[in-house]
């Protein structure tokens, strides 16, 4: 069925309820971080447009569950094809909101395809046993009414990485995008609402009300999450007062381990790709180097010097490999860890240098071999400073990898892949990476061990974090 053509503008936004655009006499907007200045006003959801929304989510759910996989499958595709003509927009919108320059900004708006893809081929498994007394089923059913709360560095892909695979399962999901980076998100799920019927995807957003109130709810089964370690936490206490389900992406603090093997002229600028694209604000980006002893010297100098070659600058300048910190917050917090590897005295092989003018701009530095348990290496920085460690005994560098409580991403990287590959297996973490920086995909699990998280999304695996499991004994 071809889906119905549509001219959507790109310069309103607002909530959706219940299939509607909903606006509230209250509004926010976001600050373009490569300028300060604002973007456009968005509604901040009231309590009634919560309650509302819930309540409509709830109605459509008998409907939606019972819907026929084939019948969501293809609702899917249609939304696929409504997508498809607005990737050059929503591209702009995420340079525009994210301050990402515009190959990252693109990598983003073309992974919503991959994961699209991803979900597509998915099927609901179902396990039947035999024996002389009884069949047994183990089917998934959907677990109900979803809210997605979604952080600001990847807007639109971690978005629609929950809203897929629960779409597709039969549940109905109630989007609250991050009040730093609302666009994208308000404006996938109005394109939604051509495809789908009212309640089975909605958004509201606005203030930092919205999220602890669909946590809150008792009518809300379960909370995808994606954010810091410290939100998810609390979002884990409250739901836990009416055993919501909940799958927590968490903050990580990745080491990148490097043998003596490596070729350091092509090994070290992809290691500086790992810790700086998107200024460092991935959660899987690399936030620990691990050199050996070795090379030490000459693999820092090849880390700077491919470093050095990035252009700090405006997300719209094409110039620019390297944008803005996306937020004041972040932009405030990362300064704060410079200023105190300073105030510590530890080395800067790189240090940062002053960039006058508005929007977030910090130019990326590497700290040179600071204490195993310096701030700098125990905390996760999301923003471009990476420090940089020696190592000589693979025992220790392996402790040190493991030794923070953080566990979502890992790198080896060695000539010698059989043995990078073992020492990956050994690395506490959901991801890891043999001889690369954290390339992910939606068809494999992300997923955070330790304090990283709880469950995963993407894959088959994360896809069914979105049912619950029910077992049919059939008697013979
Ligand atoms: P955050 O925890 O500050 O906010 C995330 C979302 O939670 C926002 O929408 C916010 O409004 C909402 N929120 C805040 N307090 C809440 C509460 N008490 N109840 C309900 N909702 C609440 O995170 P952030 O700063 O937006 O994102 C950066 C963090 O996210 C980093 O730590 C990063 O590592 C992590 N992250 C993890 C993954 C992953 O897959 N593991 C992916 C991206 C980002």
């Amino acid at each position: 069925m071809t889906p119905p053509t549509m001219n959507m503008n790109f310069t309103t936004f607002s909530n959706t309820i219940n299939g509607e655009s909903r606006l509230s006499p209250i509004t926010t907007s976001s600050l373009n971080p490569s300028t300060e200045s604002p973007l456009w006003p968005v509604p901040v959801a009231t309590p009634k447009d919560v309650e509302e929304a819930i309540h409509s989510a709830n109605a459509a759910f008998p409907s939606w569950s019972s819907t026929p996989f084939a019948e969501r499958l293809q609702k899917l595709e249609q939304w696929k094809q409504l997508y498809e003509p607005y990737i050059e927009a929503f591209t702009t919108l995420l340079m525009q909101e994210c301050g990402k320059p515009r190959a990252v900004a693109a990598g983003e708006a073309h992974e919503v395809l991959a994961l699209f893809d991803h979900n597509l081929q998915l099927r609901m498994p179902e396990e039947r046993l035999e024996d002389e007394a009884r069949v047994v089923v183990t089917r998934h059913v959907p677990v109900g009414v979803v809210a997605a709360i979604c952080p600001w560095n990847f807007p639109l892909v971690l978005s629609v990485g929950k809203i897929l695979p629960a779409l597709l399962t039969g549940c109905c999901i109630i989007v609250k995008p991050s009040p730093f980076t609302p666009y994208s998100a308000l404006k996938m799920v109005e394109l939604a609402q051509k495809v789908f019927p009212p309640g089975v995807v909605q958004a509201i957003g606005g203030d930092e009300a919205v999220g602890p109130a669909l946590v809150q709810h008792p009518d809300v089964q379960k909370i995808a999450f994606t954010g810091s370690s410290a939100t998810g936490k609390r979002i884990m206490a409250e739901a836990a007062k009416t055993l919501k389900r909940v799958t927590l992406e968490l903050g990580g603090n990745d080491p990148a381990i490097i043998y003596p093997d490596v070729d350091i002229a092509t090994t070290a600028p992809e290691v500086v790709q790992g810790c700086f694209v998107f200024s460092g604000q991935v959660c899987v980006a690399t936030k620990r180097v691990y050199v050996h002893e070795s090379i030490y010297e000459p693999f820092l100098e090849a880390m700077v010097e491919a470093t050095s070659q990035m252009t700090v600058g405006k997300a719209d300048d094409p110039s620019t490999t390297m944008g803005p910190m996306q937020n004041h917050m972040q932009y405030t917090k990362v300064q704060e860890l410079v200023a105190d590897s300073h105030a510590q005295g530890y080395i800067f092989a790189l240090p940062p240098q002053s960039i006058e003018g508005k929007g977030y701009f910090l130019s990326p530095c590497i700290v040179d071999n600071p204490p195993p348990t310096s701030r700098i290496v125990m905390e996760e920085q999301f923003g471009p400073i990476v420090p940089v460690l020696k190592w000589s005994d693979e025992k220790e560098v392996i402790a040190c990898a493991n030794g923070t409580t953080s566990g979502l991403g890992a790198s080896v990287w060695s000539a010698d892949v059989a043995r990078a590959e073992r020492v990956g297996r050994l690395m506490q973490a959901g991801s890891v990476f043999v001889n690369s920086w954290a390339k992910t995909t939606p068809r494999a699990m992300l997923s955070g061990h330790k304090q990283s998280g709880i469950g995963g999304e993407w894959g088959s695996t994360g896809f069914l974090e979105y049912c619950n499991t029910q077992v049919v004994h059939l008697f013979k």
